[in-house]
C-alpha cells in the first residue's frame, strides 16, 4: 500500500494504491477480501460506504436459506446434478452453474469453519431441507439471520488479518482506461469529511477492483431490502461493464414499516387481509369478493407461505400469486393501504364465531392438523406454531397481538445484474462484480442460491487475482495522467450539486419519486408502454438532475451521487424490460407482462392485468445483455453457454494443475 497527496484542479486529495480494492462490506465483499489475502495477495483493502450497511448484514427471513450440495443422508447428489438444477432455472450460463455447484461445499465448509452456526447432527452431517426450485434437500439455514452471522464471522477474519477497511467511503466513479477496457481505480467521497473540501474526495489506484455493492435496492420505493442498501450498479454501466438478465428480479409480500418477508407461518396461520383508504378509514376485508369460495381463498393464503415470490404461473385457478395481484390492485391502482390482521379469522370462513377449518383443502388442513393448530385466531395459531415470529416484530416496535401489519408487494432480489465470466471477471478487465450485483442467476433459482453465489463468486475472483493479477498498481503520475479527465468531470458534477446549497433540500423527494416510478412500472406488473415512458422519464430526470436538486449542506452530497447512480440504473433496467417485451418476451419469473391478447386473472379486474406466459421455450435458452455507452443502451441476445463437458480423467487434470493451466 502507498499513500500520496495530490492536487487536482485546486483540490487536495489523498491517493491510496493497492493491488486489490474490494468495494462493499456484505457477505460477498468480506469473503473476497479474506480470500484474496489467504490466497497470497496481502495488498488488499476494503472500501465501503458503511461497514454495517447492506443487505447481508441487515436482513433475514423466517428461515434464511443457504443452498449447497447435499451433505447428509442417503440421497445421492452430485456437482453435476446441482449444476443442472441451477442451469434449468433458465437463462443461466452453464460454466457459471458448474462453478457455483463445484465450490458450494468449499464455500459452505469455510463458513462452518469460521463459526457460522449451521446445524449438524451427532455424526457431523449438515442436514438439509427442500427449498423452492430444489429437487433435493440441499438447503440449510442458521436461522432467521444466516447472512448476518456470515458478515459477523467474515468481518472477524478480515480484522484478524488487519486488512484495512475504509469505512464511510462511497464510490462515485469507477475509473478506467480511455477505451473502457480495463479498470484503473476508484474515485470516492469521504463521507466522514464532507464539509472539508480538501479531504472530501479520495482516489484509489488499483490493479484490481472487486465490486460487491449488492442489489440495486434504491431504484424501488416499495422494497424489502433493508433501508441501508442502495446499490451502485449504474456506476458500473457508466464504466462500460455489461449488464445481463436485468429483467429478472424477485418480488413478494412483505411488511413495510419494518421490512420483513411474510412467508412461512405468517401466511400458514391464515391471517385476514384488510384494506383501508389512504387515511386509514373505510376498513374492509377485500380478498373474499375475488375468490370463488372462502375455501379457495384460505388455500391461496396458506400456499403463500411456501410460494413466497410472485410467480405468474401461480395465478390461474385462484393460485397463491393472485393475492400479489390483488394487493397491487388495492395499493397501486386504487391508492388504498393493505394490512394483515392476525387478531381475527377471515370473516367469510367463520361459522358461529369460530373458524370453519373444514373449508380448507387437504394440504392446508393436514398441515395445520399435524401442527395441532386447528383452533383459535391467527395470532393464537402463530403463538403456538412460531412464537419467535411474534417476538421478531415486537423487537422491531410492532405488536402483532394488538395491531394490524401494513404490507405491500416488495422488491427483494435481483437475479440479473453485471456480467462476469466463470472467474467472475467482467468485460472490463481486472473488474470483478461479485455477490448480488453480479447477474449470475437466471429466471428461476433455488432459494438460498444467492448467498451461495456470493461466496463462490468472491472466492473465484480471489483465486484469479492471486494467481494472475499480482502486479502492483502503476506509479501515481501514470495513474493520474490516465484518469484525470474522468476525475475532473465527476468533481464538476459534485460542484454542480454544491452550487445548489440553500435553505431547502429535495434529495429525498427525488429518491421517493424515482422509486415510486419503478415500483409502479418496473416491478412485478409491467407493460411495454409504461416501461418505455418510464425509461424516458428516468433519462430526462438524469439529464436535469443537477438543475432539479437542492440541498442544505455538503453532507447531502453522498445522497445526490446516489440519486445519479439510481436514475442511471433505473434507465438501463427499464430499457431492458422494454427490449424484452419488444423481442416477444411475456410473463415469467416474478413478473407479469401486459398482453392485450392475453387472459385476465379474473374477469372483474382491469384490462392492464391481461397476460400470457412466455411460452416460447427458446426464451429460457437465450440471455439478454446490454452495454451502456454515451447515454444509449445496446442490447444483445446470446445463446446460453451449455454446461461444460470437462475432461475429468484424474491424471489429465493433475497434469494441467501441475503446469498451472487451470486458472485461465
Ligand atoms: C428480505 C430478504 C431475504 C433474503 N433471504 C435470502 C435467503 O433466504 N437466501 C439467500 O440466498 N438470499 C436471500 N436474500 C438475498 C441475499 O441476502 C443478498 O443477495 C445478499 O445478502 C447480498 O450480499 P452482497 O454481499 O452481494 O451485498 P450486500 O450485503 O447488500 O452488501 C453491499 C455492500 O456494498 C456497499 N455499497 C453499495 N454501494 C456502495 C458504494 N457506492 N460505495 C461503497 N460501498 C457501497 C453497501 O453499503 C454494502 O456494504 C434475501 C434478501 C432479502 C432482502
Amino acid at each position: 500500500m502507498c499513500i500520496e497527496k495530490v492536487n487536482i484542479n485546486g483540490l487536495n486529495m489523498q491517493v491510496f494504491s493497492y493491488n486489490t480494492v474490494v468495494v462493499g462490506s456484505g457477505a460477498a465483499a468480506l469473503n473476497s477480501a479474506d480470500r484474496v489475502y489467504r490466497f497470497g495477495q496481502q495488498d488488499v483493502a476494503i472500501v465501503t460506504e458503511g461497514l454495517l450497511m447492506g443487505t447481508s448484514r441487515n436482513t433475514g427471513s423466517d428461515k434464511q436459506t443457504y443452498y449447497k450440495l447435499t451433505l447428509s443422508g442417503k440421497t445421492p447428489d452430485s456437482i453435476w446434478e446441482m449444476a443442472q438444477t441451477l442451469y434449468d432455472g433458465g437463462c443461466m450460463d452453464g460454466d457459471t452453474a458448474l462453478a457455483e455447484a463445484a465450490l458450494s461445499s468449499q464455500a459452505f465448509y469455510h463458513l462452518v469453519d469460521i463459526g457460522v452456526p449451521f446445524p449438524h447432527n451427532c455424526y457431523g452431517e449438515f442436514i438439509g431441507y427442500k427449498t423452492d426450485h430444489d429437487p433435493r434437500q440441499r438447503a440449510t439455514s442458521a436461522g432467521p439471520l444466516t447472512s448476518r452471522f456470515m458478515t459477523e464471522k467474515l468481518e472477524a477474519q478480515v480484522k484478524q488479518k488487519n486488512i484495512p477497511v475504509f469505512d464511510g467511503y462511497q464510490v462515485i466513479r469507477i475509473l478506467t482506461d480511455s477505451a473502457q477496457e480495463k479498470v484503473l481505480g476508484l474515485l470516492c467521497l469521504n463521507l466522514n469529511n464532507l464539509d472539508d473540501e480538501d479531504s472530501r474526495y479520495v482516489l484509489f489506484n488499483a490493479t484490481n477492483v472487486v465490486y460487491a455493492t449488492g442489489g440495486p435496492a434504491g431504484i424501488y420505493a416499495t422494497s424489502v431490502y433493508p433501508p441501508s442498501q442502495t446499490g451502485a450498479t449504474g456506476l458500473a454501466f457508466e464504466a462500460g461493464v455489461k449488464g445481463k438478465n436485468l429483467t429478472e428480479s424477485q418480488y413478494g409480500i412483505a411488511s413495510i414499516k419494518f421490512r420483513w418477508n411474510l412467508s412461512g407461518t405468517y401466511q400458514q396461520v391464515l391471517p385476514r387481509y384488510i384494506s383501508t383508504a389512504a387515511d386509514g378509514s373505510d376498513q374492509r376485508e377485500f380478498l373474499d369478493e375475488y375468490f370463488a369460495s372462502p375455501g379457495k381463498m384460505l388455500d391461496a393464503i396458506f400456499l403463500k407461505g411456501y410460494q413466497w415470490p410472485f410467480d405468474p404461473r401461480k395465478v390461474a385457478d385462484y393460485g397463491s400469486s393472485l393475492i400479489d395481484i390483488l394487493v397491487y390492485h388495492e395499493t397501486v391502482i386504487k391508492g388504498r393501504r393493505v394490512f394483515l390482521d392476525f387478531l381475527a379469522n377471515p370473516s367469510s370462513s367463520e361459522a358461529n364465531g369460530e373458524m370453519d377449518f373444514s373449508l380448507l383443502g387437504d394440504e392446508s388442513y393436514t398441515y395445520l392438523k399435524n401442527s395441532k393448530a386447528l383452533f383459535g385466531t391467527p395470532i393464537q395459531r402463530l403463538a403456538h406454531m412460531n412464537r419467535p415470529a411474534i417476538e421478531l416484530y415486537r423487537s422491531n416496535g410492532i405488536d402483532l397481538t394488538k395491531e394490524l401489519l401494513e404490507i405491500a408487494v416488495c422488491a427483494q432480489h435481483n437475479n440479473g445484474g453485471l456480467e462476469g465470466n466463470s472467474w467472475w471477471e467482467s468485460n472490463l478487465k481486472h473488474f470483478f462484480p461479485v455477490g448480488e450485483v453480479n447477474g449470475s442467476h437466471g429466471v428461476y433459482r433455488p432459494g438460498g442460491s444467492a448467498l451461495n453465489a456470493g461466496q463462490v463468486g468472491s472466492t473465484r475472483a480471489a483465486q484469479y487475482i492471486a494467481a494472475r493479477y499480482t502486479t502492483e498498481p502503476p506509479e501515481i503520475s501514470a495513474f493520474l495522467g490516465a484518469v484525470q479527465n474522468q476525475v475532473n468531470a465527476r468533481i464538476q458534477l459534485g460542484q454542480g450539486f454544491l452550487a445548489k446549497v440553500g435553505t431547502n433540500s429535495n434529495v429525498t423527494d427525488i429518491r421517493q419519486h424515482l422509486g415510486e416510478r419503478m415500483s409502479k412500472y418496473g416491478a412485478h406488473i409491467r407493460s411495454l408502454e409504461h416501461a418505455a415512458s418510464a425509461a424516458d422519464q428516468a433519462e430526462t430526470e438524469l439529464r436535469n438532475l443537477v438543475d432539479q436538486t437542492t440541498i442544505t449542506s455538503p453532507i447531502e452530497l453522498g445522497y445526490c451521487f446516489q440519486n445519479y447512480d439510481l436514475l442511471l440504473t433505473q434507465y438501463v433496467y427499464l430499457l431492458a424490460i422494454k427490449d424484452y417485451i419488444q423481442q416477444g418476451g411475456r410473463s415469467r419469473g416474478s413478473y407479469l407482462v401486459f398482453d392485450p391478447k392475453g387472459q385476465l386473472p379474473l374477469e372483474c379486474l382491469p384490462e392492464e392485468f391481461k397476460f400470457t406466459l412466455t411460452e416460447d421455450p427458446s426464451f429460457l435458452h437465450k440471455i439478454q445483455r446490454v452495454i451502456y455507452q454515451e447515454g444509449k443502451c445496446t442490447f444483445y441476445w446470446d445463446q446460453v453457454r451449455p454446461l461444460p463437458q470437462e475432461d475429468s480423467w484424474f491424471e489429465n487434470v493433475w497434469n494441467k494443475y501441475l503446469n498451472d493451466q487451470i486458472i485461465e
